[in-house]
């Protein structure tokens, strides 16, 4: 067994060492990594196999820093997404609430985080800030479009997807590119 406020302190500690310039935390909570496939059949199994550890998400970066070892766990950052890569995030889930990251095309695969249950405020909790975490990460995909422009590239604002500044629809998805 685990401890959670052991976990979310070691966790703290690492991701604070990884924040850059002003770079800040918006949200953390303990949760489960899962390692199958998260449907309302297999919840309690992927919450009781998968990896355990603290998921936080800063003003640029999501991280995870997971738990492994039984009698002296360690700790480890084991990802770091960039948040300008996020194409979606989906909670579901009635009981266990459940959250899905997906990342842009050719950024790796999606993960998904469950069992989350740390957080007392209710303001605080995944399903609640799902918004404010929306607006920060378009805001990561403005700034990091900003930097593209001045090297001939349009990322589109649906997928991610990074375009020749000539295209006038996304490669990847269709989407009109805004200019
Ligand atoms: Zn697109």
């Amino acid at each position: 067994m685990y401890n959670r406020e052991e976990i979310i302190d070691e966790g703290l500690n690492i991701i604070e060492n990884n924040l850059v310039n002003d770079e800040t935390i918006v949200f953390y909570d303990f949760c489960i990594k899962a390692r199958i496939k998260v449907t309302p059949v297999t919840e309690a199994l992927a919450a009781a196999q998968g990896n355990p550890g603290l998921l936080a998400f800063t003003n640029h970066n999501i991280f995870f820093v997971q738990r492994s070892g039984i009698i002296k766990p360690t700790y480890e950052l084991a990802i770091k997404i960039p948040l300008e890569k996020v194409a979606h995030l989906d909670t579901s889930g009635l009981v266990m609430k459940s959250l899905k990251i997906t990342v842009s095309s050719g950024e790796g695969e999606a993960c998904i985080f469950l069992n989350f249950k740390s957080v007392k405020d209710k303001d605080k909790k995944i399903e609640n800030i799902m918004a404010e975490l929306e607006e920060i990460i378009q805001k990561n995909i403005k700034a990091e479009s900003v930097g593209s422009q001045e090297l001939g590239i349009t990322v589109c604002e649906y997928c991610g997807e990074k375009n020749a500044k000539t295209n006038e629809k996304c490669v990847k998805c269709g989407a009109i590119l805004k200019k």
